[in-house]
């Protein structure tokens, strides 16, 4: 039966399966795998990973790395060890074997090829990138769940810039972030915004997930846009008090992320 491009797309898509590692307290290291080969992006901890791969039987054929903070990093030298030839898409020289820049695009060969484009985003870290194809986004610790990652190394400006260039990809895209923050983050959101109706049945939804131990993540872009305050510093009426109603999206957004930080 022939197929037109659209449904071939479509099926390659659901062919490959995306499933979250847990390590840590909170981190997911995601894999994605067509069952015999395995990407993995961001393996904060080698031990977590091998044992999952060994357990569905897959060869690591390929690790994404979106910055270099421990929590991410800590498990690729171990990795390159156990698994031979794998190929390692970093921005850091000191363990990519495959050194990647802003606006490239790389191929991930599983059996059904996924290709991704390299998008910086800097704030959290000045050199974090994202993996952004097939309607998917490793945003790594720049956006969370109703948040974002801290301001470490950039300016409020670049990590706000950097969140803006997330918030303008499609509705549908799927973002698949770090770390599972979200009920902290939505208590902490629901100060900013208590009238918000969908961030309050969202966090009916994730009290329930959290409650199974069901990963909140991934998450369409296009409910965060609704939800996550971070997103909407320019369209939303915040309760902020009256000194920051002449303000700017970015002073906004400096103003709640500083609030954040000590919540
Ligand atoms: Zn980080």
């Amino acid at each position: 039966m022939v197929r037109n491009d659209v449904d071939v797309k479509l099926i390659r898509n659901i062919m490959n399966t995306i499933e979250p590692i847990k390590a840590f307290t909170d981190n997911y290291i995601w894999c994605i795998h067509d069952n015999t080969n395995a990407v993995i992006v961001d393996p904060g901890d080698a031990e977590v990973v091998i044992r999952y791969l060994n357990s569905k039987k897959l060869n690591l054929k390929a690790i994404l790395v979106t910055h270099k903070h421990a929590d991410h990093i800590g498990g690729v030298s171990a990795l390159k060890k156990q698994y031979n030839g794998v190929q390692i898409y970093s921005l850091l020289p000191e363990i990519a074997t495959h050194l990647i820049s802003n606006g490239d695009s790389i191929k991930i060969d599983l059996a059904n090829c996924m290709t991704f484009k390299i998008i910086a985003l800097p704030g959290h870290t000045l050199d974090h990138i994202a993996f952004y194809g097939n309607g998917i986004l490793f945003c790594g610790d720049t956006l969370f769940s109703v948040g974002c990652g801290r301001v470490f190394e950039g300016t409020y400006e670049q990590m706000y810039q950097s969140l803006m260039l997330i918030r303008a990809l499609d509705d549908d895209t799927l973002l698949y972030p770090a770390h599972e923050y979200t009920l902290k983050n939505i208590k902490f959101a629901r100060t900013i915004e208590p009238q918000n109706n969908t961030l309050t049945q969202y966090y009916i939804k994730c009290l329930d997930l959290v409650a199974k131990n069901i990963p909140t993540l991934p998450i369409k872009l296009g409910l965060e846009k609704l939800i996550n305050p971070f997103l909407r510093c320019d369209v939303l009426e915040l309760k902020l008090g009256p000194a920051l109603i002449k303000c700017s999206p970015l002073e906004i957004f400096t103003h709640i992320r500083i609030l954040r930080n000590g919540f």
